[in-house]
C-alpha cells in the first residue's frame, strides 16, 4: 500500500489529464459545429498573439489595431460559443481547482486545500472505517437522543456524554502531542463505536493515519498471521493490516470483549498496546465490559496497562440504537 501522499499525487495527475481530455473534447465540439469559422478565428488569434509580441518588441505603431483585432476575433468566438449555448469561457483552459490551477500547490509553495483534501480522502480510503463510520463527525452529533433519558447513580446523560464527547474532541485534537490513549466502557448502544468514528474522522482530517478494527477481526488477522493460515488471495491485505496496527498514528479496536480469547490472542492485545505505547503512538479502545470482566477474560496486566496509560470514558444511557428506532419510527 503506497503513502497517502503518493495516492492524493496520483489522483491530482489524473485529474489533470481528465481536464485535459475535457478540454481537447470540447475543441472537437465546437470545432465540428463551425469547422472553418473556427479554423478562420483560432488562425487570427494566433496571427495576433505574435503580431502583439513582435510589436512590443520592436516599437511598432500597430499596437492598438492589432489589439482591436484580436478584440474583435475574441467577441466573434463568445458570440459562436453562444450560438451553441455554451458559456464563454468553455474553451478555455479546463480546472478543478482554481487556486492552484490543479498543481496542488498555491504560488506561496504551500499545499492546496484540494491536494490536502485529496491526502485526507487518501488516508481515509485506509482507514477501514465503514462508509456509515466516515459520516460519524462531531458536528453531526445529536444531543436531544440522550435529553429524555432518565438519570442514573444520578447523572444526567446529557451532561454526562456532553462531557464525555468534549474529552473525546480533546482527544482527536492533541493524541499525536499527548500520546494518550482512550478506553471507552460501556453498555452496548451507548454511542461508543460512533464517538470512535468521530475521532477518527476528527484526526484524519488533520492528516493523521488511522486504522480501525473490531476486536474479533483483528484477533481472527493475528491468529492466522501467527499460526500461518492466510489463504493466497488473503495475504496482501493482511500484510497491510498488520502494518496499518502497528503503524497507525491512531489504531481503534472496537468492541474488545466479544471476540474469541485464546491464550495466544490474550498476549497479542498486550504486546500491540505495549509496542504501540512505547512508540508513542495512540489507541482508543471500545468494549462493553467492566476492568473486572475484562480482567476476567484477558488478564491482570492488560487491565493495569488500562489503568495507568487509558484515559477512561464510561458511557451511560440506554441503548441509543433503540431510541433512534422509537424516534424515528423505523
Ligand atoms: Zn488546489
Amino acid at each position: 500500500m503506497e503513502s497517502a501522499y503518493t495516492l492524493a499525487n496520483r489522483a491530482l495527475t489524473e485529474r489533470r489529464e481528465e481536464n485535459r481530455a475535457e478540454q481537447e473534447r470540447r475543441v472537437v465540439e465546437v470545432r465540428s459545429a463551425f469547422p472553418e469559422e473556427y479554423d478562420r478565428i483560432e488562425a487570427g488569434l494566433r496571427r495576433g498573439g505574435t503580431a502583439l509580441a513582435r510589436c512590443v518588441l520592436t516599437g511598432g505603431m500597430d499596437y492598438e489595431k492589432i489589439e482591436e483585432s484580436i478584440r474583435s476575433l475574441q467577441k466573434q468566438r463568445r458570440e459562436l460559443l453562444k450560438s451553441l449555448g455554451k458559456p464563454e469561457d468553455y474553451l478555455e483552459e479546463v480546472v478543478t481547482c482554481s487556486l492552484c490551477r490543479d498543481t496542488g500547490f498555491l504560488e506561496t509553495g504551500r499545499r492546496c486545500g484540494c491536494l490536502e483534501e485529496l491526502i485526507a480522502n487518501s488516508m481515509g480510503a485506509s482507514s477501514n472505517l465503514t462508509g456509515i463510520m466516515k459520516e460519524q463527525t462531531f458536528d453531526k452529533v445529536d444531543y436531544t437522543l440522550f435529553a429524555k433519558q432518565p438519570k442514573e447513580n444520578g447523572r444526567e446523560p446529557l451532561t454526562y456524554m456532553k462531557t464525555a464527547y468534549e474529552k473525546g474532541f480533546r482527544f482527536a485534537d492533541t493524541f499525536d502531542k499527548t500520546h494518550g490513549n482512550l478506553l471507552l466502557m460501556g453498555n452496548a448502544g451507548t454511542g461508543k463505536t460512533y464517538l470512535s468514528s468521530c475521532i477518527a474522522n476528527h484526526a484524519l482530517k488533520r492528516g493523521k493515519s488511522v486504522y480501525y478494527q473490531t476486536a474479533f477481526r483483528l484477533f481472527e488477522l493475528l491468529e492466522k498471521l501467527k499460526f500461518d493460515r492466510l489463504l493466497p488471495e488473503e495475504e496482501e491485505l493482511a500484510a497491510y493490516s498488520a502494518r496499518q496496527i502497528h503503524q497507525a498514528d491512531l489504531l481503534i479496536i472496537d468492541d474488545l470483549g466479544t471476540e474469541f480469547v485464546t491464550a495466544y490472542s490474550a498476549a497479542a492485545v498486550f504486546d500491540l498496546i505495549n509496542s504501540r505505547q512505547l512508540q508513542g503512538k495512540s489507541t482508543v479502545v471500545s468494549t462493553n465490559l467492566n476492568l473486572e470482566g475484562l480482567e476476567k477474560i484477558y488478564s491482570k496486566r492488560l487491565t493495569s496497562r488500562f489503568l495507568g496509560g487509558f484515559e477512561i470514558i464510561p458511557f451511560i444511557g440506554q441503548d441509543l440504537r433503540m431510541q433512534k428506532h422509537i424516534r424515528t419510527g423505523e
